[in-house]
C-alpha cells in the first residue's frame, strides 16, 4: 500500500463537535421552550423502551468539595456517556455547581459519532424530566409551582412546566436575594406570572407542584411536613448525592414515590434516608401503563430525581438530531485513523515530513 502523504486522510473519523457557543445558538435557534418540549419527547420514548437499556448507578468519584460522575449506558445500537461534576461550594467561588460534556458512540466500531457540552443541556434535560414525569403525576389542571433554589436550573425548570404542563405562576423562592432578582428578571418575558416569595413556606403556599432545586452538601430540610398539604406534586431535583437531601424523612413517609432507576436513586436521592425495602414505582412502567402514577386528589406524589443516564442519552439522540436542521457544530479531528488501521506509527511519522 502507497502511504498517503495525508497524515489522516479519509476524515470519515471526524467527530461532529457542539461547543457551548454552538449550543446556545440551537437553543435560540429552536427556542428553549419548544426544544425542552422536543427533549421530553426524546425522554419518554426512551423510558418507552427501557428494557433496551444497559444500566448501571453512575460511577461517582466523592470529594469534600463534590462529586464527579460518569453516566454511561447503550441501546445496543449507540452507546454514550456524560461527565457530569456537582460542587455546591463552586457558586461562591465563581463557578458553576454542575457542568458536564457527553459522547454518543457506535456500538458496531465504537467510533463516536458526537461529542457535546452538556452543562446547558443537562439543564434542559432535567427540566424536560420534570415535566414529563409531572404530566403522569401532577394534579391535573395543575396552574402554580414553587421554585425553590433560583441557581442555574431554575428557568429551565418554568419554562418547561409552562411548556409540557400548563403551569402559568412560578412563585420563586431562593436563600439568597439576588438569584430571585436574577429568575424574575430572566422569566419577565417568558408569560409566566412570576412571584418573588419571602420564604419556601410563603412560595409553596397554594402551589400544587414545588420543585426544589437548591445545592448544599448537606442533608438539608428545604421542605418540612406542614408546608406540604395533600394533593401535591413534588419534583424534588437538588438532593442527588449521597448525604445530599432537601425534604424532611416526614414528607417521604406521606408520599408515593417515583424514582428513575432504583439502585441509583437507593443511593442518591431523598429516599437514601429510607429503609432499603421501602416501596417506590420505577418511572417507566408508570408511562408504560404498567404501574399507576396518580391515583387521587388527595395523594402526595414525589419525583425523587436524581438524573439517569438514559435522559443524558436521550437529550445527546436529540441533538444529533438537529445537526442538520441546525448547522450548529464543528468537525472536530478527535480520532487518530491512518488508512491503513495498523499504520499508526507511520501516519505520526508521515506528519512529520509536511
Ligand atoms: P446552583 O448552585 O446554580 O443553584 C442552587 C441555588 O440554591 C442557589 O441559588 C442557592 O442560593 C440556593 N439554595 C441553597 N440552599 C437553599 C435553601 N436552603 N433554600 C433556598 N435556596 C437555597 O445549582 P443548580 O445548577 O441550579 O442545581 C441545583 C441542584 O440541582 C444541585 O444540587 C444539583 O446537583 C441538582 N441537579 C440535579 C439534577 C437532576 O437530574 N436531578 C440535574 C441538575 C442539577
Amino acid at each position: 500500500m502507497t502511504p498517503s502523504t495525508n497524515p489522516n486522510p479519509s476524515k470519515l473519523a471526524m467527530v461532529p463537535f457542539v461547543s457551548v457557543d454552538d449550543m446556545m445558538k440551537i437553543v435560540n435557534t429552536i427556542g428553549a421552550p419548544k426544544m425542552i418540549a422536543e427533549i421530553a419527547e426524546y425522554i419518554e420514548a426512551d423510558f418507552l423502551r427501557w428494557d433496551m437499556f444497559d444500566k448501571t448507578p453512575r460511577v461517582a468519584a466523592h470529594s469534600k468539595e463534590g462529586v464527579i460522575e460518569l453516566m454511561p449506558t447503550s441501546d445496543g445500537e449507540t452507546y454514550g456517556f456524560k461527565y457530569v461534576n456537582g460542587h455546591p461550594a463552586n457558586m461562591a467561588r465563581g463557578f458553576q455547581t454542575v457542568t458536564a460534556f457527553g459522547v454518543l458512540a457506535r456500538v458496531d466500531n465504537g467510533y463516536p459519532v458526537l461529542f457535546s457540552e452538556m452543562t446547558i443541556l443537562t439543564a434542559l434535560r432535567t427540566a424536560a424530566t420534570s415535566a414529563v414525569v409531572a404530566k403522569y403525576l401532577a394534579p391535573k389542571n395543575s396552574k402554580v409551582m414553587a421554585m425553590i433554589g433560583n441557581g442555574a436550573q431554575c428557568e429551565f425548570q418554568a419554562l418547561a412546566f409552562k411548556e409540557v404542563v400548563g403551569i402559568e405562576t412560578v412563585r420563586l423562592y431562593d436563600i439568597d436575594p439576588a438569584a430571585t432578582e436574577k429568575a424574575v428578571r430572566n422569566l419577565s418575558q417568558s408569560g409566566l406570572t412570576v412571584v418573588a416569595c419571602s420564604s419556601a413556606q410563603d412560595a409553596a403556599a397554594g402551589a400544587q407542584i414545588v420543585t426544589t432545586c437548591t445545592a448544599d452538601k448537606q442533608c438539608a430540610t428545604i421542605l418540612t411536613d406542614n408546608m406540604i398539604g395533600s394533593g401535591i406534586h413534588i419534583n424534588a431535583i437538588g438532593g442527588d448525592c449521597p448525604g445530599k437531601t432537601e425534604l424532611h424523612k416526614d414528607i417521604l413517609l406521606r408520599s408515593d414515590i417515583f424514582v428513575e432507576y432504583p439502585p441509583q436513586t437507593r443511593i442518591e436521592g431523598e429516599i437514601q434516608q429510607l429503609p432499603d425495602d421501602h416501596p417506590v414505582t420505577e418511572l417507566w412502567q408508570v408511562m408504560a401503563g404498567q404501574a399507576e402514577g396518580r391515583t387521587s386528589e388527595s395523594q402526595i406524589t414525589l419525583f425523587d430525581s436524581v438524573g439517569f443516564a438514559t435522559e443524558d442519552f436521550s437529550a445527546l439522540r436529540y441533538i444529533r438530531d438537529q445537526l442538520e436542521r441546525t448547522g450548529h457544530f464543528v468537525e472536530l479531528d478527535l480520532l487518530a485513523d491512518p488508512d491503513d488501521p495498523r499504520d499508526l506509527f507511520g501516519m505520526v511519522q508521515r506528519a512529520s515530513m509536511e
